[in-house]
């Protein structure tokens, strides 16, 4: 996971790419931000109720399943859920599995191999050290708000994930409690997504917004403790990331294979996500409206890739490239 502030304006600048006549039939895209979220729902579903390290673990690993397994998969069955329930022409069905899920696991795996690289890390590890990644991806938050919205830590954000949990329909919780049922196992995923849809403003609120620098005083003195606290707190300076955009152009390696290597910024891969996700859209678009929906049509449109390593998915990171500095 990039942020959730990242995701969420990734998602505002993808409607900028989208052909004219995809708007058309999308006119409330702005008021479903929130599905940029993905498959992180799974990580701040009722995070203010977890206690014990077990459940933190459970849902960490249920995510982990999302990103790195099945993807195309996943598109496929959720589709035909769609289509059996007779909605898949619904706004809120195609806006959540387009701009938001497919979008949120495109950026994940154009910009995670370049941060887990540059970090050596990934998942929180409550038994290891600090969560570098954490760290990296809070920070790189801030920076695109500065970028794309001028942001200032007095003002709020947890407004924009502001979302009332009425437009998230029966249909698109059954459609997700069939297809994350049919793909993974995972047992009302639908409804758990539903809820979660609902508490990521708490989650913002409770961890990001921070005026008075509080929460970062707090946070950073009980890292050491919970490894992993100073990844929180928008209220900080972004310098410290923007030394690891790679604007120099240095060659960098995929963390699971050194042979796949490039000399991209993480603003060219976040740019580049953009792109190939709206042409997979466009394409799966069409798809949609022919009413042909078959599994080689959606892999032939939608790349089976982990979110992680952003290479063929169905294998589990192993982190063996790390930047040296
Ligand atoms: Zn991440």
């Amino acid at each position: 996971m990039p942020g959730p502030k990242t995701h969420n304006i990734a998602y505002k600048l993808l409607k900028k790419k989208l052909s004219l006549q995809t708007l058309d039939t999308l006119p409330n895209y702005d008021s479903y931000s929130i599905f940029a979220q993905g498959h992180d729902f799974l990580i701040y579903y009722n995070f203010y109720k977890i206690r014990t390290t077990r459940k933190l673990n459970e849902q960490i690993l249920a995510s982990e399943v999302l990103q790195e397994y099945y993807f195309s998969d996943f598109i496929y069955n959720y589709l035909k859920a769609a289509e059996k329930r007779g909605c898949l022409q619904d706004e809120e069905v195609r806006l959540f599995i387009g701009p938001g899920y497919i979008l949120h696991h495109i950026l994940d795996a154009y910009m995670h191999p370049y941060i887990i690289y540059c970090t050596g890390d990934h998942a929180r590890d409550i038994n290891k050290k600090t969560w570098y990644h954490g760290i990296m991806e809070n920070l790189l938050d801030i920076y695109f708000m500065k970028k794309y919205e001028n942001f200032d830590y007095t003002t709020p954000v947890r407004e924009h994930f502001d979302f009332d949990s009425r437009k998230f329909s029966k249909n698109l919780e059954a459609i997700l409690n069939d297809s994350l049922q049919s793909t993974y196992g995972i047992n009302s995923g639908g409804t758990i997504f539903r809820t979660s849809v609902g508490q990521v403003k708490l989650y913002v609120r409770f961890f990001k917004d921070d005026r008075y620098a509080l929460k970062r005083r707090f946070f950073d003195l009980v890292d050491p403790i919970f490894k992993g606290t100073s990844s929180f707190s928008y209220n900080r300076s972004e310098s410290p990331v923007i030394d690891q955009l790679n604007l120099e152009h240095d060659i960098w390696q995929n963390p699971m294979d050194e042979s796949i290597t490039s000399n991209k910024s993480l603003l060219e891969l976040f740019e580049e996500a953009l792109t190939t996700c709206s042409q997979i859209i466009e394409r799966l678009e069409m798809l949609i409206q022919s009413g042909n929906i078959t599994k080689e049509a959606v892999e032939a449109i939608v790349p089976n890739i982990a979110s992680t390593h952003g290479l063929a998915a169905n294998q589990k990171i192993i982190i063996k490239n790390v930047k040296r500095s």
